[in-house]
């Protein structure tokens, strides 16, 4: 995950990516599906280059989908979510 551009910039995105990958702090899984779906009907997510059904990144903050779902501090910028 690279630096969000509205939550806090390089060391929160890093936090971000460690603790989904270290399986801390994540939602539930129908709760994550749940924010992805969102996601994936926003008009600032980005779909993946390997695969057109799933979404990668947010326009809107630059953060990776797939992590910044999982998270419980995470939140959409746009307050969709
Ligand atoms: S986090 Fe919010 S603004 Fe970004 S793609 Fe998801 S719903 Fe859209």
């Amino acid at each position: 995950m690279s630096g969000c551009r509205n939550c806090g910039g390089v060391l929160q995105g890093t936090l971000g990516l460690t603790q989904s990958l270290l399986g801390v702090r994540l939602l539930s899984q129908g709760a994550i599906k749940q924010r992805l779906e969102i996601c994936r009907a926003c008009d600032q997510s980005v779909t993946c280059r390997h695969n057109d059904q799933q979404v990668c990144r947010c326009n809107a903050c630059g953060c990776w989908l797939k992590h910044k779902t999982r998270l419980r501090g995470e939140s959409c910028p746009q307050n969709r979510w």
